[in-house]
């Protein structure tokens, strides 16, 4: 009865809103399986006062988020996060500090919104250094979190990639701004790039920032520079001596923190392929538009190919979603007979699709970090959990066969 009335109902309706209808269906049953969304990355601004060499945000038409978009976001994830209670918002850029006055106002008023339903919201913000402020910082530890600092290391490092628009070096003034937070936030965290140029001097760089008193480090590879083999094994062996250098320090009583370290060794062995992104957490640009991702952004291949849709119109671009979501083990290009499929993310989707087409084929680059880790895991775990150590060589696919010719690799 109640079928058939559905039925006529819908002989009624014109082709549009039929198409409408079924696109809605498509998408309840989408996000159905996606899970509730938990984290928001919000653009705040895609103006940054540096260019660094290996940035991936053209910000030739740097614009900054309006506040009236920043709370159309938080209703997207409030009304999307399910029975979560703690969500998280990464206020991105760009440089997010040079939208400092929306800011200000944005988080009061997120937090109020989402005390009234009961939810918690966790912060983060990753900043160049150059418009740190006593009153950033100070509504920071308010709101209960850190600002992290991109520094890649000494002078010499830093400086060869972090430059202002005019080319000035930027080293003195993120000195400044390492101060300021010292000052006022007391435990200061680092984000660390690493090029092919910078992977040799990486355990240098990495004790002189501990020298400077920086508590926590997140270090990752420039994605989209050219990694010959040699600068991978050389990455490699650099990783291997910053762990070493990190458990020695902390042993000394330095009040250090790396969780790409501590994860591996403590528990965090089995991951599921791929990422959240577009599932459990969206991108939003200054204008409204939805991405999986701020690492979609910047690229016109992927940026077409993954726009998800706008906060006024909704998810768009069902197609996108689903690839998403599907994760089924016999899409992953080179990955079926890997041994540590079940410890490996599978890389970057982002930087998978700029470098290999397909958000499934793994770049060599997350593969080989990828094999790497669990490596220094293997080396670093509990008897009691120990699972049968894998030599990095002895894997069923070298990284190698990944399609990348010998001298890309
Ligand atoms: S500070 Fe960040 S956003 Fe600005 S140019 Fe450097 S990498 Fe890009
Ligand atoms: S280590 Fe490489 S081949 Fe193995 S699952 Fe990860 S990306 Fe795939």
């Amino acid at each position: 009865m109640l079928l058939s009335t559905i039925e006529r109902n819908i002989e009624r309706l014109s082709p549009a809103d039929r198409e409408e209808m079924a696109r809605r269906i498509r998408l309840a049953e989408l996000r159905a399986r996606a899970g509730p969304l938990t984290q928001l990355e919000l653009m705040v601004s895609t103006k940054c006062s540096m260019r660094c060499d290996y940035c991936w945000l053209d910000k030739r038409d740097g614009r900054n988020m309006p506040l009236a978009v920043a709370k159309k976001a938080l209703d997207l994830l409030l009304a999307s996060a399910g029975d979560s209670k703690q969500l998280t918002v990464v206020l991105f850029g760009g440089e997010p500090l040079l939208n400092f006055g929306m800011i200000r106002r944005f988080i009061p008023y997120a937090e109020s919104r989402a005390a009234a339903m009961e939810r918690e919201i966790g912060w983060s913000l990753t900043t160049n250094g150059l418009h740190l402020s006593k009153d950033a910082i100070l509504l920071a530890r308010d709101h209960g979190f850190n600002l992290l600092l991109s520094i890649d290391g000494q002078p010499g490092t830093h400086d060869a990639h972090r430059r202002t628009a005019s080319g000035q070096p930027t080293f003195p003034a993120v000195m400044r701004g390492l101060d300021l937070l010292q000052r006022y936030q007391g435990w200061t965290g680092a984000r660390m790039t690493v090029t092919p140029a910078s992977c040799r001097s990486l355990p240098e760089n990495f004790r002189f920032l501990v020298g400077l008193g920086i508590n926590q480090f997140i270090i990752g590879p420039d994605n989209d520079a050219r990694w010959r083999r040699a600068d991978l094994d050389a990455y490699s062996q650099s990783w291997r001596e910053v762990t070493r250098i990190y458990h020695s320090e902390k042993a000394g009583g330095r009040a250090l923190r790396m969780n790409a370290v501590e994860q591996r060794e403590e528990k965090d062995l089995e991951h599921v392929w791929g990422c959240g992104a577009g599932t459990a957490s969206i991108c939003v640009d200054p204008a409204g538009d939805l991405y999986p991702c701020s690492r979609f952004l910047g690229n016109e291949a992927s940026e077409k190919a993954f726009w998800m849709g706008t906060l006024q119109d909704g998810f768009r671009n069902l197609g996108a979603l689903h690839d998403l979501l599907d994760r089924r083990v016999t899409i992953r290009h080179g990955c079926m007979r890997c041994r540590y499929r079940s410890r490996c993310s599978g890389g970057c989707p982002a930087t998978n699709y700029r470098h290999r087409g397909s958000i499934y084929w793994a770049n060599a680059l997350d593969c080989r970090l990828a094999r790497e880790f669990a490596s220094i895991g293997d080396d670093a775990l509990p008897r009691a959990v120990h699972l049968p150590r894998v030599a990095f060589e002895d894997t069923a696919i070298p990284y190698i066969d990944l399609g990348l010719r010998e001298e890309e690799t």
